[in-house]
């Protein structure tokens, strides 16, 4: 049952090129296979999300961080009465402009570019992307996504104002994003926050008592945890305590996110699009547990000093073969020599940077600079 405020996809707005429809797909479910058919979509299996092969074959990574995602969202968008094939396509395509390395690939490439009055961007490098890299057709260039997806790649997690972004301005910027985007930002982060309280455990980097300490909301529902299981092993109390912490903020969202709509009194897509802020959200209380998370994972694992060499070596990594690049144009491949007849060097070595694997670039990295990795 889809609600009234839902993307309907007989009213998409359509594809940049017009294709006869399918027989057995609609146009959403065609994207979501777009995307899954990509190179960039599989790509993703070899790029950090957190944690580096180093630590272990089965923390997360960027494709399956993004499969939780779509897994999430799906259940969010259900409950909701929301078109789950335009989340689910748009869960599956929200990391795709992710460079290596995670934020200190990403970091390090945008100081690269503003060292040349430009940045880097993973949501506009996203677009760029299903737009423009991906040659699967012969008679266009990219996936040609219906623009629900294309708005949402652009839209879900930031706000472009439109007097910086002229070349954005068919992707109504004034207006909100359907709910449908506006809920993988959210689940994005419930994804995330619980996922690498998970790997930052089982990695040993976090002990119980210390995310006992840091997240009172696991706090709680471990106690509830061990009046329950008294004797069970504390990884399994771990996981039990986890899992209460993600339906609740999943289970939020979904209550909240449906009072404030109706509170609003949203009955359509229009309606969603006019309101003066985004409608998907938690409760203050949630948002407070949520906050408190993520100010946890910041200082605890992502700034810890266990992690701190791992990132200096992605952002020196990153920057060397830029500024080598950037002095030795003529080495990159002749792909992007071409491409920069017509655009700047600093943006396709950008572009040509952000789609690499870690495993390529370390390869790149070794073969101009020495095996120092
Ligand atoms: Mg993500």
């Amino acid at each position: 049952m889809l609600a009234a405020y839902a993307v309907h996809v007989e009213n998409t707005r359509g594809r940049r090129f017009p294709e006869p429809s399918h027989a057995y797909r609609n146009d959403f479910q065609r994207d979501r296979d777009r995307v899954i058919h990509s190179r960039a979509f599989r790509r993703l299996e070899a790029k950090t999300q957190v944690f580096t092969r180093r630590y272990s074959d089965h923390f997360r990574n960027r494709l399956t961080h993004t499969i939780e995602v779509a897994q999430i969202s799906r259940t969010i968008a259900g409950a909701l009465g929301l078109n789950v094939d335009l989340v689910e396509a748009l869960a599956l395509v929200h990391d795709i402009g992710h460079p290596p390395f995670g934020h200190s690939g990403e970091k390090a490439l945008d100081a690269a570019m503003r060292s040349h009055g430009l940045c880097f961007d993973h949501n506009l490098h996203a677009l760029r992307i299903v737009e423009d890299f991906e040659q699967r057709y012969a008679a266009f260039r990219g996936l040609n996504l219906t623009f629900e997806v294309r708005e949402g790649i652009i839209k879900h997690s930031h706000t472009y104002n439109a007097p910086d972004h002229p070349e954005l301005a068919e992707y109504l910027l004034g207006r909100r994003p359907p709910l449908e985007a506006q809920l993988i930002d959210l689940t994005d982060e419930i994804a995330y926050n619980t996922a690498d309280l998970d790997d930052g455990y089982e990695a040993h980097l976090l002990s119980l008592e210390e995310i006992r300490a840091g997240v009172p909301v696991f706090g709680q529902f471990l106690s509830d945890v061990e009046k329950i299981y008294p004797d069970a092993p504390d990884k399994l109390k771990f996981n039990e305590a986890l899992k209460r912490v993600l339906d609740r903020f999943v289970s939020d969202l979904i209550t909240n996110t449906q009072m404030r709509a109706k509170q609003a009194g949203i009955q359509t897509l229009d309606d969603v699009r006019d309101h003066a802020e985004r409608l998907a959200a938690f409760t203050l209380e949630v948002e407070a547990e949520r906050k408190q998370a993520k100010t946890f994972l910041y200082k605890s694992l992502y700034f810890s000093p266990a992690l701190a060499s791992e990132k200096d070596d992605a952002e020196r990594v990153v920057s060397d073969l830029f500024s080598f690049w950037i002095k030795n144009s003529s080495t990159l491949p002749h792909y992007y020599q071409d491409k920069a007849k017509e655009e700047s060097l600093p943006r396709v070595i950008c572009d040509y940077i952000a789609g690499m694997t870690d495993h390529f670039i370390l390869e790149q990295h070794s073969k101009y600079f020495g095996c120092s990795n």
